[in-house]
């Protein structure tokens, strides 16, 4: 793989992973190995899933930027949003006739269509949309697994991508019902990392916010913690889990027992549990059961 970006004192977790081809701009592609291992991660999160008899869904890549404004997302997180963009006439006529791709490797363009939607940022924002409305007589479970899109300030191969997989499970119901699950889901969680000799930690955590200073949602996330991050080997975040109170509810009329429902979701990040579970870090033992997993599959 062309590690390019990897530092010279990056350790080198994924020379025990062949097949990641790293492209500029923060984007892996998988063949082989990492693919083998890529599908075999999210069929473990589906296993789980499953445990909740959550439904399946797969969603469009794009979202309508109306609705993530709805939910104050353009307020919270502007530096992260990737724009997806037509060219307008004149910018269409302008690219018939002549080169648009400048030195710099960018397209040098007149005008573009209005944005009326953006490259998802974050897998389970479908489910409240497209439930809107809804009346739920039990907790309801739902998941999918979507390309998201991310601007960061730099990438690395698996660790920060500006496109990744995000696996979702998602639970609707009253706050109790929530709560059990996001309770449930962590007790599997830490049973998992302990017999694979994964060393993660749950860790309260906020939303990366903007300007967290001024950001009164950053406020409330500290005052009452709602996001509890899996961070593997003491920096990584290879997942979270994350209790919504009522908010999604409230703005998408979703209802149980005649009140804005609760909601909640457990996110995983794939490409970094291919990092976690191909590093030198932790159990020995656990690197090479995943290594002859892979060459079984
Ligand atoms: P979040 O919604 O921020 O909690 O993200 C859910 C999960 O997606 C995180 O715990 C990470 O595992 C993964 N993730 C978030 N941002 C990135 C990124 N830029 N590159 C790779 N994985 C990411
Ligand atoms: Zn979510």
């Amino acid at each position: 793989m062309n590690c390019d970006k990897l530092g010279a004192t990056e350790p080198a977790p994924l020379n025990h992973l062949d097949g990641v081809l790293w492209h500029e701009h923060g984007q892996a592609s998988f063949t082989g190995q990492a693919l083998r291992l890529f599908h075999l991660i999210d069929q473990l999160f589906l296993r789980w899933a499953h445990l909740w008899a959550a439904q399946p869904y797969e969603f469009p890549t794009m979202i309508s930027a109306k609705e993530l404004n709805k939910i104050g997302y353009f307020r919270s997180f502007p530096h992260l949003v990737t724009f997806a963009a037509g060219a307008d006439k004149e910018c269409q006529q302008q690219m018939a006739k002549e080169d648009c791709l400048g030195q710099d490797g960018c397209l040098a363009l007149s005008g573009l269509t209005p944005i009326s939607e953006v490259l998802t940022p974050a897998a389970c924002y479908h489910f409240y949309i497209n439930l809107e409305g809804s009346k739920f007589d039990s907790a309801s479970y739902y998941t999918t697994v979507a390309k998201c899109f991310r601007r960061e300030s730099e990438y690395m191969p698996l660790k920060r991508q500006s496109s990744f997989s995000m696996r979702e499970i998602v639970c609707i119901g009253s706050a109790q019902e929530v709560t059990s699950f996001l309770e449930n889901f962590q007790v599997l969680l830490s049973r998992f990392f302990e017999s694979h000799g994964l060393p993660v930690k749950f860790v309260q955590a906020t939303d990366p916010f903007f300007d967290p200073k001024t950001s009164p949602k950053y406020l409330m996330q500290k005052l009452q913690p709602i996001k509890t991050e899996m961070v593997f080997d003491g920096h990584l975040a290879i997942g979270s889990l994350n209790f919504h109170r009522n908010f999604f509810g409230e703005a998408y009329g979703l209802e149980r027992n005649s009140k804005a429902a609760y909601s909640g979701c457990v996110a995983f990040g794939l490409e970094r549990w291919m990092y976690a579970l191909m590093s030198p870090y932790g159990d020995q033992l656990r690197r090479e059961m995943w290594t002859q997993r892979l060459n079984a599959a």
